[in-house]
């Protein structure tokens, strides 16, 4: 059986406990880590991350019976013990992460800019006691400056892009180390699709950076939201 096979078998049984009896299922490049799908009554049409390409059937299954219990409004918290630890693998990182970083189109090849390293900026913040070092971390900068989204981290591929509007000779460093931060609080959370972004434990801990007063006034004046 051949990844396909495997994953419309998966997908096909599942949907069968929740009152599906035509399911199909195709593997799709999608950029980021995500499942689209169409359904009407009895039928269901699923595109899946190809990032799980290479995945356990028991692995498949859990991602189904999320899905299938999420729009089936029989809302289930998370993914299942399997497809989290799966998913949350080094493994998955060192697999995934260079075709993650192909298909980025807008960052850069280095975390150095023409003014900020965010390696750098990475170490500073170590330093202080505020993140673990993660050799698996790659840090990046835009090659447009983005000023909608300054900061992104993707969890799953261990990767925090933060917007070269920041690598600038007029912005002091501890406004681009402080939005690499906040960044860095979602990947140390952990992978956790379905829960609050911003909640109270994360303001928390984003108010723990000393210079948390002075950056967010930059950001303020500068009129760029985190
Ligand atoms: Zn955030």
């Amino acid at each position: 059986m051949n990844a396909t096979e495997i994953l419309n078998g998966s997908f096909s049984e599942t949907g069968k406990e929740y009152g599906y009896d035509s399911v199909t299922a195709e593997f799709s490049g999608f950029r980021e880590f995500k499942i689209k799908w169409r359904r009407s009554c009895g039928w269901a049409e699923f595109e899946v991350s190809d990032y799980v390409n290479d995945a356990p059937r028991e692995v498949l299954n859990g991602l189904a019976e999320t899905i299938f219990s999420r729009i089936s409004r029989q809302t289930r918290k998370c993914y299942p013990k399997e497809m989290m630890e799966w998913i949350t693998s080094d493994e998955f990182v060192k697999k995934k992460q260079p075709l993650y970083l192909m298909r980025a189109r807008n960052i850069t090849r280095s975390s150095a800019g023409e003014h900020i390293d965010l390696a750098l900026s990475y170490q500073r913040l170590a330093d202080l006691g505020l993140v673990n070092f993660d050799n698996d971390l790659v840090l990046r900068w835009t090659k447009q400056p983005n000023t909608k989204r300054i900061g992104y981290c993707s969890v799953l591929m261990k990767v925090v892009v933060i917007s070269s509007v920041f690598d600038s000779p007029d912005i002091p460093a501890l406004v681009s180390d402080y939005v690499l931060y906040h960044e860095l609080i979602h990947l140390n959370k952990g992978f956790d699709p379905f829960g609050q972004r911003h909640g109270i434990d994360f303001r928390v801990l984003e108010h723990m950076h000393p210079q948390h007063e002075e950056a967010s006034e930059w950001l303020k004046r500068l009129k760029l939201h985190i």
